[in-house]
């Protein structure tokens, strides 16, 4: 697939005149180009999208709407070639990209396009004071937006579709690791008939492409999902230019499996919560706490179960665990392996820790689904967000014990607690440090909620009328008669 920039609804070689190799992870071979975008070309995308803002910031809520619910049939149309793109781009299994990855996308393009019809300035009268004050969410002008290469089109669209429902115009980069359906996504637009510039993609690496977009100094409000440390290097250069910022970053999400909790239920979900795109979901549980009493039965029936995932290439239906995303991710994840390995003491690998060879694709970057059993929250694996097929496990003694393991991190993005005892649920969902935690379930979404971390996991809230907040600017207008 030869990908281009798409700068007010055309597509543009770049301004840079260089280049990226595009690599299939199943393979491990190069099977296309992508532009590596520098500052002429963001500088070409925010004109483009500068240009388009007094028209579409004017543009009736209806008519805003139309093309965002055109633009998720069209997703829904294109199921099948966005599904393959999405796959072969990422190494996720086929099968995963038609159910979740390209469903998801088109649903952000249709939440937004019907949540923008709901979305009102609110009003307060002040009464005695023969005085109203009404509130104007004004779009902001120009926004950037930034995403990772773990779930591409899905994270892209929940970017973009809340700042262009909102009148806003962008300049989005997808991962350079993952551009397939981003730039998929530019035909769809304009065929829909989304007006030039309205939504400029560019692509490229994150040093020079995604640096020139947040260090824009008319580009004003960031939405950036990826790893922590780049989190922090954006917010370092964008806080002192004053822009608005939206942060979502990494996890190390607790898993707390209390022994009254359903367990049929709860062992199926785990699994899936632990290895589901290879474990490169910013919200898999990635340390499992599981209640004494308990722990030897989990410990013996998650292992069993966990060594049945087939790991193969993504097209194949019968594939649990496709490839890893890239060789560098591969060896990022194989350094706390050889970790693992080399400290015995600390922890077992009760399954996997190896490469697995796909037949006829050698080099594929295929990884084993792993369990270590670890004897403190305290170790490396348990501290640093690994994002692949790796996962931790360890008993807690009681309520107070899993509270602190779960809390035990600089992370806060998600958690899952599995029981059956409603007061403890009231009482743990209080107390735990997270974003968003789940009860009995994992990865049920519904879409007006708010999404988003804290302590490290990030700053700021997507989802629902957060997100609208975040791409609008309040005006308060107080009027005395
Ligand atoms: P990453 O931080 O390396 O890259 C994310 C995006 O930022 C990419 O498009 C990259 O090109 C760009 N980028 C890199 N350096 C930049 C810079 N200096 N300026 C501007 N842009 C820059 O993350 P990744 O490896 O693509 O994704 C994995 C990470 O994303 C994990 O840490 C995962 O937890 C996190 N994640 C978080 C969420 C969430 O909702 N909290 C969701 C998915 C993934």
């Amino acid at each position: 697939m030869e990908i281009k920039n798409f700068i007010n609804n055309q597509e543009m070689i770049p301004l840079s005149g260089m280049w990226l190799d595009n690599y299939e992870p199943a393979s491990g071979t190069v099977y296309g180009d992508i532009p590596n975008s520098n500052e002429d070309d963001v500088e070409k995308a925010y004109q483009a999208a500068a240009a388009a803002f007094p028209s579409w910031s004017t543009t009736t809520i209806d008519e805003r709407s139309k093309i965002m619910l055109r633009i998720a049939d069209l997703i829904e149309e294109n199921l099948e070639e966005l599904a393959t793109a999405e796959s072969r781009d990422n190494g996720k299994p086929l099968w995963l990209a038609k159910a979740v990855d390209i469903p998801r996308a088109s649903s952000n393009f249709r939440f937004y396009g019907n949540a923008i019809t709901q979305y009102a300035s609110k009003s307060h009268e002040s009464v005695g004071k023969n005085t109203i004050n009404y509130t104007l969410r004004k779009p902001i002008g120009v926004v950037g937006c930034i995403s990772p290469w773990n779930l591409p089109l899905y994270l892209f669209s929940w970017k973009i579709a809340p700042a262009i429902a909102a009148g806003n115009c962008v300049v989005a980069k997808p991962s350079e690791v993952t551009p397939a359906t981003a730039y998929l996504l530019g035909k769809i637009v304009k065929k829909a008939g989304l007006p030039a510039g309205v939504l400029n993609i560019v692509h490229g690496n994150g040093a020079s492409c995604g640096q020139a977009i947040v260090a824009h100094p008319h580009i004003k409000a960031i939405s950036f999902t990826g790893g922590t440390t780049t989190g922090a290097h954006i917010a370092r250069t964008a806080a002192p230019m004053f822009k608005k910022l939206s942060l979502e970053l990494g996890g190390k999400n607790p898993n707390l499996i209390f022994a009254d909790c359903d367990y049929d239920k709860m062992l199926d979900t785990t699994v899936r919560s632990s290895f589901a795109n290879q474990g490169q979901i910013c919200l898999c549980g990635s340390r499992i706490f599981v209640q004494q009493e308990i722990y030897e039965r989990f410990k013996k029936d998650f292992v069993d179960r966990v060594k049945d995932l087939r790991v193969g290439h993504p097209e194949q239906s019968s594939t649990k665990v496709g490839a890893v995303v890239s060789a560098i991710h591969r060896e990022k994840i194989e350094e706390y392996l050889a970790f693992a390995k080399a400290e015995p003491k600390s922890y077992t690998i009760l399954t996997g820790g190896n490469r697995v060879t796909v037949a006829n694709f050698e080099n594929g970057y295929y990884l084993e689904p792993t369990v270590i059993e670890v004897s403190s929250n305290d170790c490396k694996l348990n501290q640093e967000e690994i994002f692949g097929p790796v996962v931790t496990i360890m008993p807690f003694k009681d309520e107070a014990h899993a509270l602190e393991l779960a809390n035990g991190t600089k992370y806060g993005l998600s958690a899952t607690l599995w029981t059956n005892d409603l007061s403890r649920t009231m009482r743990m969902t209080q107390e735990i440090d997270a974003g968003i935690v789940w009860v009995n379930t994992w990865l049920n979404r519904d879409l007006r909620t708010p999404f988003g971390g804290v302590k490290d996991s990030g700053v700021g809230r997507e989802g629902g009328f957060e997100a609208l907040d975040f791409f609008t600017e309040p005006k308060n207008v107080c009027i005395e008669y």
